[in-house]
């Protein structure tokens, strides 16, 4: 018999998990009879409510259902790769407690990997129904930035939503990366993957995690984590100021020759020497947006800390 372990990070979930444990539920009754077993493997994220509670109360009735409960809110990107770790399964699927990744393409995803070759199966929205305008426009951008930058192809509305093959979660799990970001890791270890699309689902219960300066942060780590064409752009930037030096230079210099002193024009100058103060600075910070990762990334701290699990 084969065995799909659903991978499901929750933080602060108390309102929506009992709507999506009765979902999967159900879903696992209609794999069984294809004879396909399920175990589901919920993250709790250092929650502050009762979802670990509910997640044990699950348990202990429960074979099917294992845990990881983290000693803090490490992230959703480390509670994936929790996940990943405890998961025993053939495959593995990664899905949201919200039920914005519906259970019920769960079966599709499947017959895709079985029927048609494919070693994973991935979700993109079409569509952003029911989210704020002025966060889908960022969106937007960021993956249009992003996809010129980086050599990883990121696929706009690409949701976490995914069923993978054993195969791809070992390479993923040989990422051991202290600065995760799961899109891109997702696109860098490869293998063929089928893009399934659907129409965005609002969460059934509870509310959204992500904030906009956190979104903004995440997508600062996927540029910072997948591309090196910030520091790029900042090594250009000094050669095409210094190319306007020597320009500059010149000018002054037969300037001086030809009419002689030149005591005016002190405002220009400010203005040139606070622009180039700028760009220096700039690019000092970008600089230390890499060295700030690599410092982390150096010290090998681990992905998470796990205060309970079954
Ligand atoms: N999540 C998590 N840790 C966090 C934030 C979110 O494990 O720090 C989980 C959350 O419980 C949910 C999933 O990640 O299962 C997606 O979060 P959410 O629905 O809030 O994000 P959205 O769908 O609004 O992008
Ligand atoms: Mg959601």
């Amino acid at each position: 018999m084969e065995l799909i372990s659903a991978i499901v990070p929750s933080y602060n979930e108390q309102e929506a998990l009992p709507y999506f444990y009765k979902e999967i539920c159900r879903v696992a009754e209609e794999f069984k009879k294809k004879d396909v077993e399920m175990e589901f493997i919920f993250v709790d994220d250092g929650s502050k409510d009762k979802t670990l509670e509910i997640i044990k109360n699950y348990a202990a009735e429960d074979e099917r259902v294992h845990y990881v409960s983290f000693s803090r809110n490490f992230g959703k990107e480390a509670a994936i790769y929790a996940g990943l770790e405890a998961a025993k399964g053939d495959y593995a699927v990664l899905m949201d407690a919200d039920l914005q990744d519906p259970p019920a393409l769960l079966p599709e995803m499947y017959a895709a990997i079985k029927e048609e070759g494919y070693d994973s199966v991935a979700t993109r929205r079409v569509t952003r129904k029911g989210e704020p305008v002025i966060r889908s426009f960022f969106a937007r951008m960021f993956y249009k930035i992003m996809n010129k930058m980086s050599d990883v192809d990121l696929v706009d509305g690409a949701r976490d939503y995914r069923l993978m093959k054993r195969v791809m979660v070992d390479a993923i799990l040989s990422m051991t990366e202290y600065n995760r970001f799961t899109k891109g890791i997702f696109g860098w270890v490869g293998f063929k993957t089928k893009w399934l699309e659907y129409e965005n689902t609002e969460r059934v219960a509870g509310e959204t995690k992500w904030s906009f300066w956190k979104l903004f942060k995440y997508s600062l780590e996927g540029i910072i984590g997948f591309s090196t064409m910030p520091l790029m752009i900042a090594s250009w930037l000094g050669v095409i100021m210094c190319m306007v030096a020597a320009v500059a230079i010149v000018f002054v210099i037969v300037r001086q020759l030809l009419f002689g002193g030149s005591a005016f024009g002190w405002p220009s100058m400010v203005c040139i020497i606070a622009l180039f103060s700028g760009i220096q600075l700039l690019c000092i910070g970008i600089l230390g947006q890499y060295l700030s990762k690599t410092y982390l990334e150096s010290k090998k701290r681990p992905i998470y800390i796990a205060k309970e699990k079954r």
